[in-house]
């Protein structure tokens, strides 16, 4: 599943990334060719890195930095997208792409640095909230549920489509106005603190959808304020 990109992980093991990403990759490719099994590659919109076009399509090719903090985890996915069809090509193995956007929800971890994580576990401690940098950067916040329901009808599609597909919900938000969903969903008297933006911070994010709207007749269902009622719920009964 796609790797959190946040602060706390921009100190990326490239070991660990690489032989995930990239070794894994190839020792799944490798049994899918021996069992012909149809495989899934759970790529993520940091393909696209700090994009250029908005929204973003499965066309557009990306703005990756090659050489930043968090071009291990980007560019390691890339390779593992350019493995998945070479093998597809040379061995005829059954492949489909999916490019996760991000996701949240219930059973999420407490501390692994992602914003809808720790926004809702600092509110419901009353600790501050952390804006990294102005909050003006947009995320496209897909529910758990939804991204599985993609996934499902993605690995069910007929064997010629292999993607890549964008699974994401296309409703964009500011990382302000994702704070101060949260702060009024738990009625917390958190106060928001600024906090420098990590080098390479996408801008913004939006998928375009209507390839999976149109091969797999998919699009998401769940609304932030409603998906992160749920996650607030989970959060309250495990903190
Ligand atoms: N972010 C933030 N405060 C936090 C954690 C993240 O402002 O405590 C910002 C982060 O800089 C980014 C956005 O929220 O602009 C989403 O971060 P996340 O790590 O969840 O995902 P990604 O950067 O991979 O989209």
């Amino acid at each position: 599943m796609a790797c959190p990109a946040s602060p706390a992980h921009y100190q990326y093991n490239p070991i660990k990334t690489v032989k995930t990403n990239v070794m894994g990759s190839l020792n799944m490719l490798g049994l899918a060719k021996r069992t012909k099994a149809r495989i899934l590659q759970a790529s993520t919109s940091e393909v696209y890195g700090d994009p250029e076009v908005h929204p973003q399509g499965e066309g557009y090719r990306g703005n990756v930095n090659t050489i930043g903090v968090r071009s291990c985890y980007d560019e390691d996915k890339r390779v593992a997208e350019t493995l998945f069809f070479d093998y597809h090509r040379q061995h005829g193995v059954e492949i489909k792409i999916a490019r996760i956007f991000n996701t949240y929800g219930p059973r999420m971890s407490l501390n692994d640095g992602r914003v809808v994580s720790n926004f809702i576990v600092q509110a419901l401690k009353g600790e501050d909230i952390t804006i990294y940098g102005l909050g003006r950067q947009t995320r496209s916040f897909c529910f758990a549920d939804d991204l599985i329901d993609g996934l499902m009808k993605l690995m069910e599609s007929p064997a010629d489509f292999t993607g890549p597909v964008n699974i994401g919900n296309p409703n964009e938000f500011t990382i302000m106005e994702l704070a101060r969903k949260v702060i009024a969903l738990t009625s917390s008297r958190s106060k928001i603190v600024f906090k420098p933006l990590p080098q390479d911070d996408p801008a913004r994010r939006r998928p375009d959808i209507s390839l999976a709207e149109k091969a797999l007749g998919w699009k998401p269902s769940t609304h932030l304020d409603e998906g992160l009622k749920k996650t607030i719920e989970y959060f309250e009964a495990i903190l």
